[in-house]
């Protein structure tokens, strides 16, 4: 279906796109680190125990990869936590005039981005959408002479355009001011993003053009509207933004050339379009929204139990993880209908593999299907329906044999959290 063929394009483009050169760029160095040492000031030594148990569990990205899911998140990147200001550019063309005014355009994004951020970050991420130019910002040439295509990071096109909005914004906005900046272009220039799917987001970008003497290093694109025709795009259009934004996090893609059968809906960067989701705790234990006495590491060769609060509910333990190698691991974490995951049909444990080795867009998360080949239980538009009943109820068990590994679901005691028991040679 036509949601397939936009992954598959977007994917291969957004690939080639991430100029990831981890370089640090002062006005944005205070990347995630991933862990937030927040609540342990009174007891630094229990802490630092802490901390040393969870070591690894903390699997690093690996030289080569352009975008990983190692933790810490590299320098670069625009930071997580805390207030984060994002400039909001609202550009038309000469021969794409913006229709309605530029602050309707960025009311498809805001204030849903921002609360998106507050609610999936349990109040972490302090998103600031600012506007300093309440218009349409027109750019000097045709939208066609700027050659947008699924093209590469700043190649010649995207640079012109680029230069030509620091340009026109410059003697209005001090760039040096913002963490991140969105660009939303006018809907009616360029092809539909039910054809093509330009959106795309260059981060950790040093190479990126210079305003204010701060280079555009983490800028995200929305074109056209992500419209799938069934009527909730007021609800959830606005999704493609902290998707975009994901990747000025450090976030990778989850969806791969086939779609989003990787990850189905469990996380935004697997899934954009249909109804709202959240992300996996994985992402937010690398974006600093868990702390690490919330995340336990089941490293130790044994049986180990774990009680898992509902990741999408603010406080108590979220995630568990089985470390495999010093570069990957099996993550375990307790999903229900609440927050930002509207979606889930099946709430119970969801179990699924990341790979720090694997880079964005190749599949560094592949979530394991209680229910494989069961259809899934939602008939959601644009929500991978296989995957929807994977999480695991009480008296399941996944295990991988060739590692020696179990994980069962022992039970729910109360509140919707749920006992886990992990097995490991
Ligand atoms: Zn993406």
């Amino acid at each position: 279906m036509p949601q397939t063929r936009r992954r598959i394009r977007r994917s291969r483009r957004t690939s080639a796109y991430i100029g990831l050169t981890a370089l640090a760029l002062g006005v944005t160095a205070t990347a995630s680190t991933g862990i937030s040492s927040r609540g342990h000031s009174a007891a630094g030594a229990v802490a630092s125990t802490v901390e040393s148990a969870l070591a690894p569990c903390r699997i690093a990205g690996t030289m080569g990869v352009q975008m990983s899911e190692g933790l810490p998140t590299p320098p670069g990147y625009a930071r997580s936590t805390g207030e984060v200001k994002a400039l909001n550019l609202m550009i038309d063309f000469p021969d794409a005039k913006g229709e309605g005014t530029a602050l309707d355009r960025m009311a498809e994004f805001f204030p849903q981005t921002s609360n998106w951020f507050r609610t999936s970050s349990y109040g972490r991420l302090s998103y600031r959408a600012e506007a300093p130019i309440r218009t349409w910002l027109r750019m000097p040439m045709p939208f066609a002479a700027y050659g947008i295509e699924r093209g590469s990071a700043y190649e010649p096109g995207y640079r012109q355009l680029v230069e030509h909005i620091a340009k026109a914004a410059d003697s209005e906005v001090d760039f040096s001011k913002y963490d991140l900046v969105n660009i939303l272009v006018t809907p009616n220039a360029g092809p539909s993003a039910l054809d093509t799917v330009l959106s795309v987001t260059f981060s950790g970008n040093a190479e990126a053009p210079v305003a204010d003497g701060v280079p555009l290093a983490n800028t995200s694109f929305v074109y056209s509207r992500q419209d799938d025709g069934s009527g909730t795009y007021r609800e959830t259009g606005y999704r493609v933004l902290p998707h975009e934004n994901g990747h000025v996090f450090g976030l990778p893609d989850l969806y791969t050339s086939d779609g989003g059968g990787a990850v189905g809906h469990w996380d935004i960067m697997s899934e954009d379009w249909g109804s709202n989701n959240d992300l996996l705790g994985w992402h937010k234990w690398k974006l600093g929204w868990l702390d690490s006495t919330q995340i336990s590491c089941a490293a130790k060769s044994g049986t180990s139990d774990h009680v898992l609060t509902p990741l999408a509910v603010s406080g108590g333990a979220k995630l568990a993880f089985v470390p495999l190698s010093e570069s990957a691991g099996y993550a375990v974490e307790v999903r229900t209908q609440a927050g930002n995951d509207e979606a889930v049909c099946k709430p119970g444990v969801l179990i699924y593999k990341v790979d720090s080795d694997v880079d964005t867009g190749q599949g560094p998360v592949t979530v394991s299907d209680s229910a494989g080949s069961s259809g899934g239980c939602t008939r959601r538009p644009n929500v991978h329906a296989e995957l929807s009943d994977a999480p695991f109820r009480p008296g399941e068990t996944f295990t991988d044999e060739q590692a020696g590994i179990s994980v069962s679901v022992v039970g729910e005691p109360r509140n919707g959290s749920y006992q886990v028991r992990i097995t490991r040679p």
